[in-house]
């Protein structure tokens, strides 16, 4: 996560971060829009986001994602 706000493409398909990112929630690339659309479209896209939100209640603030 140390590049995420500096990194200029996107860590999944290589694409301009220009129009925003966002940290993948199967785990701890930095992605653009594009690429989250379709995570959220991700059969496993619940699972993942139930998974962080139950390592955050834990205080685990570095979960790296089911498929981190
Ligand atoms: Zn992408």
């Amino acid at each position: 996560m140390d590049n995420f706000f500096t990194q200029k493409n996107c860590d999944r398909c290589g694409k301009s971060l220009k129009d925003g990112r966002i940290q993948s929630m199967f785990n701890s690339e930095c992605i653009c829009m594009d690429c989250k659309k379709k995570e959220c479209a991700d059969s496993e896209y619940k699972k993942a986001q139930d998974a962080d939100i139950a390592e955050i209640r834990k205080g685990n603030y570095n979960f790296k994602g089911i498929r981190g």
